[in-house]
């Protein structure tokens, strides 16, 4: 079917909320690279939302998923379980930086992984509430909803949230949030809503995704871990975006040497295999009873071999360098936009987790969320795909693969450059 019929059927059959808004139907994939259903090449660089670090269809990873599928599909691992689950299990338990020894449970998706985070918390402390951040994203199932910085569009059409979920500011030195007044508001907040005694986790990205790619400094997250400690929470950190190498790191955690109690994990385990879990210190992920995490499909055999062998790319291919030179060359060209155009601020990245800014105006930082609209409209049309996100919908975020070859690296970034001369013209800098 072409697209122009495929786009018939989704306005006829999938539901309004689950439609996308882009007309081209995914055909065939190849690293960076896609074509559609009319058989348009475009190239990537938005990896399934980060889930692509290491490309479509990386090779090792078909290879394990087919000879996975000749084996077993499934069989609900608590009614009888298989290798995949306990080597992930094992594998994650070794690389991922929590307190001491680590155990692991596995899900489907980043939200589940967040739910069951806090369901364990919970478990481990006997308290209900937890902390989260202003701009901070972990999904769209009740508990994330709630734990969401942002209300709209994720929440805004379903009544109630659930209580007990407390927020503070994120420090984004950028738009007027301090590291120390950001520390200021945590303990406000412990203060006057939350209550230490009832708080069993603070939850939080080391890097925001959704809320804009900003990696909270080394000091503020050991501030949090000694905060954590004083009261007896849980310092839980989503890295459902930022882990699997997305920083150069395995865990964007690691930057800053701080040991959390529980990391969630899921995009980039797989490459596009369904798969999520929570890794914690084993004392709080043994604390409750059989039978009370998981699901029918948590961890499924086929997803297990993915992951599996994904950590093997990781150790061939040199993925966590890949990642730190990606984040180089874009944060060169990123200084490059910045003298030349007057509407592109703020370039960032920690590895290949890189962002920058539109704005109206540099000196106020005013946010041009219009122009980043236009301008992933336009690199649609030129045969890319650009993602935006962020507090104000102006940051234009970096999620290409990190194993991208270089001539098409350059030709998406060229069509980056060609599309905003065309949407910027006269306000582009003499430079240009
Ligand atoms: N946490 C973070 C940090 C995320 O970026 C996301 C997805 N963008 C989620 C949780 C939710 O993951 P999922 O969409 O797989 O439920």
């Amino acid at each position: 079917m072409n697209n122009a019929q495929l786009n018939e059927l989704k306005q006829r059959y999938v539901a309004n909320g689950a439609a996308s808004p882009a007309t081209q139907f995914a055909d065939r994939a190849e690293n960076a690279l896609l074509w559609d259903a009319d058989g348009n090449r475009i190239i990537d660089f938005a990896g399934g939302i980060g889930v692509l670090n290491i490309g479509h269809r990386h090779p090792k990873v078909v290879e394990a998923v087919k000879a996975q599928l000749d084996k077993v599909m499934h069989t609900c691992q608590t009614v009888m379980p298989y290798e995949g689950y306990v080597k992930v299990a094992e594998k994650l338990s070794q690389i991922t930086p929590v307190r001491g020894h680590a155990k692991v449970m596995l899900a489907n998706s980043g939200a589940e992984a967040l739910e069951n985070a806090v369901k364990i918390a919970r478990a481990a402390t006997g308290k209900n509430n937890v902390i989260c951040f202003d701009g901070g994203y972990h999904g769209r199932t009740f508990m994330t909803m709630a734990m969401n910085g942002k209300v709209a569009p994720y929440a805004t059409d379903f009544g109630s949230m659930p209580g007990n979920v407390f927020r503070a500011p994120y420090p984004v030195p950028y738009h007027g949030v301090s590291e120390d007044e950001a520390l200021r508001g945590l303990k406000m907040a412990l203060k006057t809503d939350a209550n230490p005694r009832d708080t069993a986790a603070i939850v939080l990205e080391p890097v925001l995704g959704e809320g804009g790619f900003y990696p909270a400094p080394a000091s503020f997250l050991k501030a949090i871990r000694e905060i954590c400690d004083e009261h007896g929470m849980l310092m839980i950190v989503d890295e459902v975006q930022s882990g699997f190498g997305r920083t150069g790191k395995m865990f964007a955690i690691e930057h800053s040497g701080v040991e959390p109690d529980i990391i969630t994990m899921a995009k980039s385990m797989a490459d596009g295999m369904p798969i999520s879990a929570v890794v914690g210190t084993d004392k709080h992920m043994d604390a409750s009873g059989p039978n009370s995490l998981g699901g029918t499909y948590t961890g499924s055999p086929v997803s297990c071999a993915a992951t599996l062998a994904v950590l093997e790319v990781f150790e061939q291919e040199g993925i966590l360098e890949k990642s730190q030179a990606l984040g180089d060359k874009l944060a060169k060209r990123f200084a490059q936009w910045q003298q030349t155009f007057d509407c592109v601020d703020n370039g960032r990245n920690m590895g290949a987790m890189a962002a920058i800014d539109l704005v109206a105006d540099k000196a106020t930082h005013t946010p041009d969320a219009d122009l980043a609209g236009a301008l992933c409209k336009k690199a649609r049309e030129k045969g890319l795909i650009l993602l935006s996100c962020g507090l104000y919908g102006n940051t234009i975020r970096f999620l290409m693969p990190v194993t991208i070859e270089d001539e098409i690296l350059e030709e998406g970034l060229a069509i980056v450059e060609e599309s905003l001369k065309e949407l910027v013209g006269s306000q582009t800098a003499a430079t240009a």
